[in-house]
């Protein structure tokens, strides 16, 4: 924590609003003041200094100090700090930036909107979907399949995509239009004996009948994340999305994929999609995007979608949905630099490169008393705490551990996360070695003192 009362400490509780933390106990424990970044560090105001094993919010993938992007939005600032895209205004950035996305995305997606947050080009893709039945003259086919333990965003709509209960609870999520069907953690759902084959086939066919028990008349799209991550850094089991690609081709069902965090190298590939084998119809884009040096997302969209969209304007005129500042040029141009970023320094072979690395490292941490399992792709992972490996019982969310566990990292300058279950990492994608090392030992560390701590009952 920061030196309790400074400055900051104080405005902070007197004014902001915290996003995802306990506004009761923000009082009293204050905020921890984050001052400066450097490479895979960050310092808060007291000068520690910290590993950034979760590059922020899963998204600074170039690390705090790449200077091309410092330039790239100082450039364009001094150029034209802002522009729009309504009524068939363009500008550079904007420009490069579609051209450099939709050459780097999955086959077919052709076309992008572009939006500020993950969270809005979720609801966009929503709107598209409705839209797009619509102007197919099937007013019936709006409902959305998402998945329980996915994220998705907390707007009305891309709140009711995401599948976990405090993100409904008291808000009046979900839209009724949204459904929620398994989440596919073997490690959590599968039953005693069942395989990761086995798994898949039961959840595709729940799918399945949920999309027959709705009708497929009235089922319009299923959204997921390759790997879900706020979640719980949910890997799916072998086989599942094939099987799910095929159900929905089967029922006409429009498939979103939400690259919000595995976009842009993170598991390895460019795309999860490329590491699934997915064909999304619409895909989704943010973080990584700009390296989280500007707020900027993206929906990808198909030329069939687009081509619906130009029949609406046949019908309609303009195509009315557009946010002032999305493709801000300031944002773009530090997109299209990170893009080329990640191509000049070939960010996928560096990933494939030191994950195997990662992955040896974390694997050790598997034959700890409190780890019930390792699980991750890429630079993105999960260490899942149990009280008992056997039964793979939780710790009771009371107990608090996870938080427990965060905070004790901290100690040991390294900065995790701790959701659901698990403790997640996901470090920035320049990480080499001896980051990996560093931010394992500090996770070590921070689980044998919880042994101490919560493990009485946990035998060692
Ligand atoms: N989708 C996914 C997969 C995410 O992880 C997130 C944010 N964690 C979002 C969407 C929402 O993005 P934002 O916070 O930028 O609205």
């Amino acid at each position: 924590m920061s030196t309790p009362k400074s400055a900051n400490w104080q405005k902070d509780v007197a004014h902001v609003v915290h996003p995802y933390s306990n506004l009761d106990a923000h009082d009293t424990r204050g905020p921890l003041v984050i001052t400066r970044g450097d490479g895979c560090y960050v310092e808060d105001e007291s000068g520690n200094r910290y590993l950034e094993g979760m590059s922020g919010l899963w998204c600074a993938s170039l690390g705090f100090s790449e200077k091309r992007l410092v330039q790239a939005a100082t450039k364009q600032l001094n150029t034209l700090p802002y522009y729009h895209l309504f009524n068939h205004r363009s500008h550079p950035p904007g420009i490069e930036l579609a051209e450099a996305l939709t050459a780097i995305a999955p086959e077919g997606l052709n076309h992008v909107l572009f939006a500020n947050s993950g969270s809005e080009a979720n609801d966009a893709a929503i709107k598209l979907v409705w839209y797009y039945n619509n102007l197919l003259g099937r007013p019936k086919k709006k409902k959305i399949i998402s998945r329980l333990y996915g994220y998705h965003g907390v707007t009305v709509a891309s709140g009711s995509l995401t599948g976990l209960v405090h993100v409904h609870r008291d808000f009046d999520l979900p839209i009724p239009q949204v459904k929620h069907t398994d989440c596919p953690s073997h490690y959590h759902f599968a039953q005693p004996g069942e395989s990761e084959e086995q798994f898949a086939e039961r959840l595709a066919n729940n799918l399945e009948k949920m999309i027959l028990e709705e009708g497929a008349d009235t089922v319009a799209a299923f959204i997921a994340e390759p790997i879900s991550g706020s979640g719980g850094v949910i890997v799916p089991p072998k086989g599942y999305f094939e099987r799910v690609q095929a159900i929905l081709k089967k029922y006409d069902v429009l498939f979103i994929v939400d690259e919000v965090i595995c976009g842009f190298g993170r598991t390895g590939q460019m795309f999860g999609s490329d590491s699934f084998g997915l064909k999304p119809d619409m895909m989704t884009v943010a973080k990584g995007l700009s390296g989280a040096y500007q707020p900027i997302s993206g929906l990808l969209l198909t030329d069939a979608i687009h081509d619906a969209l130009k029949a609406g304007s046949r019908k309609h005129g303009a195509f009315a949905h557009g946010l002032t500042y999305a493709a801000h040029p300031v944002a773009a141009a530090v997109a299209l630099e990170t893009i080329k970023i990640y191509q000049e320094r070939k960010i996928v072979e560096h990933v494939q490169s030191v994950a195997p690395y990662f992955f040896e490292r974390l694997n050790q941490l598997s034959g700890h008393p409190l780890v019930g399992e390792v699980r991750g792709m890429g630079l993105l992972a999960a260490v899942e705490i149990t009280s008992d490996k056997a039964s793979k019982t939780p710790f009771p969310p009371e107990a608090g551990i996870g938080a427990w566990i965060q905070n004790k990292a901290m100690e040991h300058g390294v900065i995790v996360r701790a959701i659901s279950t698990c403790i997640a990492l996901c470090p920035p994608l320049i990480s080499e070695r001896q980051h990996i090392d560093q931010l394992v030992d500090g996770l070590a560390k921070a689980l044998d003192e919880a042994q101490a701590h919560f493990g009485a009952a946990v035998p060692a």
